[in-house]
């Protein structure tokens, strides 16, 4: 079948929690089934099970105790190679047609240092390829490929960065943040008992909060969004409650 261009594009995103095993990666797929119900064309964009991305540089850390900055990006990017794998076939375990695809096959070109690249362009051209043909594409956060066909991952909490540039790219109508609390707080809410729920923030007071080591968005990502404009809800996987909107 092929969909109408008019179609609504969104890409949601989902942190580690959101996919830690079987039963969560199950009930974020459900998510995306029922969003595109509604009539949206998905973008999938998912970071590494749990917490397997410190279990990898602890691993590497066992073999060099400073580990090659190359073979590193190499070992981190396989962790949401994983998730994208195991999302897709959720997905069509519960009848939506679905392609991973690792943050090169997505199109994502970066430039900068291993370990801390940024994203220099997307060719959305395979993206719109599923998309036409009604396949939902489920795309690795936290990497792409330099000029140099190097793989190259973008910062800790980079997917961010991945879903945020693929919504600015795609000319989505806003990105979801699918995380393990209910939104955006006034402090971290595992912190600080009397932290506030925040219902809508701005770009410019969001950088901030990321900047002063809140972990919840990555900083580069906020910046992204404020250039591209696209907004984003930051909400979370297990509830349906409304989270925080930036914009
Ligand atoms: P994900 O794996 O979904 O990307 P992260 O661990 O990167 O999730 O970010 C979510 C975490 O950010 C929360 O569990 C929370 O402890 C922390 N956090 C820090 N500051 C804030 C804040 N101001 N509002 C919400 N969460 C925050
Ligand atoms: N898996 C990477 C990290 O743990 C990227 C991300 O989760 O956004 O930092
Ligand atoms: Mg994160």
């Amino acid at each position: 079948m092929v969909v109408s261009k008019i179609e609504p594009i969104v890409v949601m995103k989902f942190g580690g929690t959101s996919v830690a095993n079987p039963e969560r990666i199950l009930s974020s797929a459900n998510k995306v089934k029922r969003l595109k119900k509604l009539g949206c064309r998905i973008i999938a964009v998912i970071s590494a099970p749990g917490e397997i991305t410190n279990e990898l540089v602890e691993l590497a850390k066992g073999i060099q105790k400073k580990p090659d900055s190359r073979e590193m990006d190499m070992l981190l990017a396989t962790g949401e190679q994983i998730s994208i794998a195991l999302f897709a076939m959720a997905l069509k375990s519960i009848g939506i047609d679905a392609v991973s695809l690792t943050g090169p096959q997505a199109g994502i070109r970066t430039a900068g240092p291993f370990a801390d690249a940024d994203i220099s362009g997307i060719d959305t051209k395979k993206i719109r390829r599923c998309l036409r043909q009604n396949k939902t594409a489920v795309v690795a956060g936290f990497q792409g490929m330099n000029a140099a066909g190097e793989i190259t991952t973008l910062g800790r909490g980079g997917s961010d960065l991945t879903a945020v540039a693929l919504a600015a790219a795609l000319k989505a109508e806003f990105c979801e943040i699918y995380t393990d609390v209910e939104g955006i707080y006034t402090a971290d809410p595992r912190k600080i008992a009397s932290a506030r729920k925040i219902s809508r923030i701005s770009y410019d007071a969001m950088l901030k909060l990321a900047l002063s080591g809140s972990q919840v968005m990555q900083a580069r990502s906020i910046t992204a969004a404020k250039r591209s404009g696209v907004p984003i809800h930051v909400k979370c996987s297990f509830s349906n409650k409304k989270g925080t909107w930036i914009k």
